[in-house]
């Protein structure tokens, strides 16, 4: 039973409308019962009032009753004795007897042990009577005498009986009255103070528990209201408020939520573009006149990383790149993801610290390797730096837009470097738009056209160039391939480009048949669908032999992780076309590039050759090189034979073929049946 109750009552407790419904109610019962309490009592002090009263005029009769007895008593002795006339004396003590005594009688009060029969008071007018008569006659007999002694005597002993019964009434009615007036002085007394007691309590509990309940309720929802979301609601035990922090704390943690993902980024959990750019403006403003560091950070090459390892491994890399970068700069840098492969970073710079210097450590520090669970990825990032001193007016976005021109100078500049932001970057940035524009119409102008520059083999005779794009801009001039590609890759139209020159190198080349070819391919081209059957199909036209033609790949493309580059150039290899890696020996991936995949041919790139004479240790790294392109069965094409001297270093080296300007710079289409037809002795005098 107890167990059953005890919770109700709690419920009932907990619910401040029962508490205080209830409390009042108390009050008011209480009240009530004051009052009915108070109104009981005086009804009874008035009813013992008015019986004093009446017992005391009954006391006040009797006496009056007893002294007409008395004098009654005394005027029949004086009558008798001293043979007074005393008869209008017996006469007025009888009429008084006679008188208070129908008062008494009308009183209601009993005339106690008064036998009806020997009543002395009967008859008193007979009684007087017969007084006079023997104050009359002077000559009473003794016995007459007596019987009137004896009934006086009766009279004054029943009237003191009747006094001393009435004032035993009245002291009675007194008493009562006393003690009725106690009890209502106690009753009073009682019900005020329980009444005090509960205000007293319902007060306590107001200020104790309910107001305070209340006002934190209060609290907490001002500060919601002000859009506070990291207050702590807290629990509480009345009922109405503890149903209403539920809901609350619920709206604050969707609020917060919702907040969290409009300011930050879910993959890393850091802040986003937005939160970046409150969060500097807030720091600025704490700080003005200080000097900050704003950088935008790109992962270089982070597509690979995607379509390598997955987006869920791309999504592990970026955390860790995150993490890495804000325990490289600390506690009081922003460091927020405002790009998929793309950090924005704030940070305070010491006295006389360079915020390029700065960059350059954080460029170092996330090329050590980051492990993925199995696989560990070296990767390589790209910095643009821009240094501000903070103030209220600083316009973040225009910060933010001259890092991100610094960081396309880096990417520019063959990334994993960091650059500061320069006015004129703008302009160049600029003209690279420009570029990347007028690309679009220089097909239809006929501005670009291709260009061949002659390979030469060691030991055999055979003829062979390797195709060259070139643009001649109506306003910049020549503008150089290693511009322009990169324009073409960034703005979508290398796919078009390349077709253009594969289309145009093989008519050209289709003039010469007893020749082998070179084509560049741009790592884009390789990836997309359907390049591989329109090749096929460019060279049936033409009638030209994949044989014949062999396809650069630059070894900037880490096709050993781009699986769908990497089918592309079996299948290519598989329909009979040779694959060369360009560029060998500047990027970081060459040697596990040829473990992926067998190329027919390696191309030094120029920075290997052109040392050769004058560093030792550049020939070791040659031989190196070449040892190990002819290890895999590949031909070793050395770049950049410029002066005669590097022609025995790279042949004693191994090299199987020779490329440069010592032979000949790019040459016209229309040259090149000229420049294999002149006696090969004959061609250094050309070159
Ligand atoms: P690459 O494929 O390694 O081409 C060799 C580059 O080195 C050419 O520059 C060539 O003119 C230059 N070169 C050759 N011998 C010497 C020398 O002895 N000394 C010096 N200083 N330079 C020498 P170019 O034509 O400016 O091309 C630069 C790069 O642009 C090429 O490097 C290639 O990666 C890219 N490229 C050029 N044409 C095409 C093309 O049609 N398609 C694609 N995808 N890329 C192309
Ligand atoms: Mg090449
Ligand atoms: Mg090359």
């Amino acid at each position: 039973m107890m167990s059953s109750w005890k919770p109700a009552i709690g419920r009932l407790l907990s619910s401040l409308e029962t508490r205080l419904v209830g409390a009042l109610a108390l009050i008011v019962v209480a009240t009530v019962l004051l009052q009915v309490v108070t109104q009981r009592e005086a009804f009874g002090l008035r009813h013992e009032g008015e019986a004093l009263v009446h017992a005391s005029a009954i006391a006040e009769n009797a006496d009056q009753f007893a002294e007409a007895v008395g004098k009654l008593r005394m005027a029949t002795n004086r009558g008798l004795v001293a043979s007074d006339d005393t008869a209008d004396e017996l006469t007025d003590a009888a009429i008084a007897i006679g008188d208070r005594l129908g008062k008494l009688r009308n009183s209601g009060m009993a005339l106690y042990d008064l036998p009806e029969a020997s009543d002395p008071f009967a008859d008193l007018d007979k009684h007087i009577a017969a007084i006079l008569e023997i104050q009359s006659r002077h000559n009473a007999g003794q016995g007459l005498i007596d019987r009137i002694e004896a009934r006086n005597n009766a009279m004054a002993g029943l009237a003191a009986r009747i006094v001393e019964r009435a004032h035993a009434e009245r002291e009675a009615a007194q008493r009562r009255l006393v003690a009725s007036i106690g009890r209502w002085q106690m009753l009073v007394l009682g019900t005020g103070l329980v009444t005090i007691l509960i205000v007293s309590l319902v007060l306590f509990d107001i200020l104790r528990n309910i107001l305070p309940a209340v006002r934190r309720m209060h609290g907490s929802l001002q500060r919601l209201a002000n859009g506070d979301l990291d207050i702590e609601i807290g629990s509480f035990r009345l009922k109405e408020l503890k149903d209403l922090s539920g809901p609350l704390e619920t709206f604050r943690r969707n609020a917060k939520a919702v907040k969290n993902l409009a300011f930050s980024d879910p993959a890393t959990g850091l802040p986003n573009r937005r939160a970046f750019q409150e969060d500097v403006t807030w720091l600025f403003s704490a700080a003005p006149d200080r000097r900050f560091a704003c950088m935008l950070i790109d992962i270089d090459r982070f597509k690979h990383i995607n379509d390598d390892y997955g987006h869920a491994a791309g999504d592990d890399l970026v955390r860790l790149i995150g993490a890495r970068l804000k325990a490289n700069l600390g506690d009081g840098s922003i460091v927020a993801r405002v790009g998929g492969d793309e950090f924005a970073v704030c940070i305070e710079m010491a006295e006389g610290e360079s915020a390029t210097v700065l960059a350059s450590r954080l460029t170092d520090s996330v090329r050590t390797p980051f492990s993925l669970g199995e696989y560990s990825v070296a990767i390589t990032a790209s910095i643009g730096v821009a240094e501000v001193e903070a103030s209220d007016e600083a316009d973040i976005d225009e910060i933010l837009r001259n890092a991100d021109m610094a960081l396309y100078a880096s990417k520019k500049n063959g990334r994993n470097s960091a650059t500061g932001f320069a006015p004129q970057m703008a302009e160049e940035r600029a003209v690279d738009r420009a570029l990347e524009k007028d690309l679009e119409t220089a097909f239809e102008r006929g501005e670009l056209r291709m260009v061949y520059q002659p390979i030469h083999p060691v030991s055999d005779t055979v003829q062979e160039v390797e195709a060259l794009v070139r643009w001649k801009h109506p306003d910049l001039g020549e503008v150089p391939p290693s511009t322009f590609i990169p324009a073409a890759e960034r703005s979508g139209q290398m796919v078009r480009l390349g077709e253009w020159i594969i289309r145009r190198a093989l008519a050209d080349f289709a003039r010469w048949p007893d020749m082998t070819m070179s084509i560049n391919l741009s790592p884009l081209q390789l990836q997309h669908d359907g390049f591989s059957a329109f090749l096929l199909d460019a060279c049936g036209r033409h009638g030209i032999a994949p044989q014949r033609l062999f396809l650069e790949v630059t070894e900037s493309l880490s096709i050993e992780r781009n699986t769908r580059a990497l089918l592309t150039l079996n299948l290519l290899r598989n329909l009979g076309f040779r694959i060369a890696l360009d560029d060998f020996g500047t990027g970081y991936s060459s040697l596990s590039m040829v473990k992926s995949f067998k190329f027919d041919r390696m191309k030094l790139d120029r920075s290997l050759v052109m040392d050769l004479g004058q560093d030792p240790a550049s020939v070791a790294v040659l031989e190196a090189a070449v040892t190990m392109a002819r290890h895999v069965g590949a031909e070793v094409v050395a770049e950049g034979i410029s002066e005669a001297h590097l022609i025995d270093a790279t042949k004693g080296a191994g090299c199987t073929h020779l490329q440069g300007y010592f032979y000949s710079q790019p040459i016209e289409a229309d040259e090149v049946p000229h420049y294999f037809a002149v006696e090969p002795d004959m061609r250094s005098e050309v070159a």
